[in-house]
């Protein structure tokens, strides 16, 4: 359970209804209902947009980038759960770590990597703040993935590149599950790839629209 930060009746009244919002959308995992109901979207954003923290909405977090909308973070996470827990995973995209401390919640071992130093740094911050010690945080272009610690039992993208890339596909282990939106702005989908022995089982989850996937770093 979360503790140390600051939270107020309103804001839990707003997360309660957003969390009944996810669930009229059709995210059933209680797990996962049960950890977004318990974290604090609002101490990942700017002071002045608190107010629309429990929007189901993406929000502006500066240098371009947004923090996802709760019911695709609740999607995602549900996706990655479906066919057990998985032990260790990579997240690609830390943004604002709002993702992170969610599957942080959930997962023994997060690794997260992110192309944007000061949104790197400042997850490391508010990570820290809700003493969730089990992260390992990376400056780094996410197309590589993470070699060192792979293989992974599970992958999650949160940015949008135009195909996916090889090295994520070859640091999942067998059995593990890649969740990542492709393609370009206006016509990304969410696919959940599975890895097995032989090849790579694909589903399309979802349209959606997220940020591109960019190269090198900032
Ligand atoms: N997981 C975040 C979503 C942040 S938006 C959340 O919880 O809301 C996507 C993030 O992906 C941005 O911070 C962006 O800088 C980052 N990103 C884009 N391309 C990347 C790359 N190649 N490697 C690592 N991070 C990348």
């Amino acid at each position: 359970m979360l503790n140390n930060y600051p939270d107020t009746t309103i804001l839990k009244y707003r997360r309660e209804r957003l969390i009944e919002e996810l669930r009229r959308q059709g995210i059933s995992n209680p797990k996962v209902l049960e950890v977004m109901r318990n974290t604090p979207r609002h101490i990942f954003i700017d002071e002045a947009l608190v107010s629309h923290a429990y929007s189901n909405n993406a929000l502006p977090i500066g240098y371009g980038q947004t923090i996802s909308q709760p019911y695709i973070v609740a999607r995602m996470t549900e996706a990655l759960l479906t066919e057990g827990t998985p032990d260790k995973v990579l997240e690609v995209g830390t943004g604002c770590g709002y993702q992170t401390a969610v599957l942080a919640q959930l997962i023994n071992n997060v690794y997260s990597v992110e192309r944007i130093k000061k949104l790197a740094d400042k997850a490391c911050n508010t990570l820290n703040k809700l003493e969730l010690y089990n992260v390992l945080l990376h400056h780094s272009d996410g197309h590589w993935g993470w070699p060192k610690k792979a293989p992974y039992q599970g992958i999650m993208v949160t940015a949008a590149p135009t195909t996916v890339p090889k090295q994520l596909l070859e640091q999942l282990a067998i059995g593990g599950r890649l969740i990542i939106p492709v393609g370009p702005r206006g016509q990304q989908e969410l696919l959940k790839i599975i890895r097995t022995r032989r090849h790579y089982e694909q589903y399309i989850l979802d349209n959606v629209t997220f940020v591109p996937m960019l190269e090198g770093l900032e």
